[in-house]
């Protein structure tokens, strides 16, 4: 039985995007996996990096599609590891990384393009759907599905 709480927001603006991500990312304890599905150019990428922001990553954080996992450090003592498994058909040996981070507490985690390991994501994953809308072309909906072990992460929104 599924007891997460499902919150929609609407953004207008990659900004927009970016800042629910720096939102949901200094909200962050450590231990979160946030899986984000979209077409291509949905806002993944620019969701992940507002995450990174709120995480006290400063330097740049880009798109790991040729190195499938890119890791950082932030100021507030936690990682983010971010992977983006478009380009594999078989999680191979990243699939071992994706499971040695998501065992470390101090680590945040984002997958792009989660299909290939579906089966071995943990039960408490946010998963965040973003979709294109008919109003236009910078529109998205975001759809957080959020386990209720993380809804601190949703703490003042509406
Ligand atoms: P993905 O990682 O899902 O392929 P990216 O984040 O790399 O997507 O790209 C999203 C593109 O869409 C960027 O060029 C961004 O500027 C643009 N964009 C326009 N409106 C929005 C919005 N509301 N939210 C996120 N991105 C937007
Ligand atoms: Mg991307």
């Amino acid at each position: 039985m599924s007891t997460d709480i499902m919150h929609e927001i609407k953004t207008s603006s990659s900004d927009a995007t970016y800042a629910i991500g720096e939102r949901l990312g200094s909200l962050s304890k450590g231990g979160e996996c946030f899986v984000l599905s979209s077409d291509l150019g949905g806002g993944k990428t620019t969701f992940t990096k507002g995450l990174a922001k709120g995480l006290g990553i400063s330097g740049p954080v880009t798109s790991p599609t040729f190195t499938v996992n890119r890791t950082y450090q932030g100021d507030s003592g936690l990682t983010l590891s971010h992977f983006d498994f478009y380009r594999l058909d078989d999680p191979g040996v990243v699939g071992h990384e994706l499971a040695e981070v998501e065992a470390d507490p101090l680590m945040v985690t984002v997958i792009e393009w989660a299909n290939i390991v579906r089966d071995v994501l943990p039960e408490d994953c946010i998963h965040i759907q973003i979709d294109r809308t008919a109003d236009g072309e910078d529109e998205r909906i975001i759809r957080m599905q959020v386990p209720t072990q993380r809804a601190y992460l949703l703490e003042g929104l509406e």
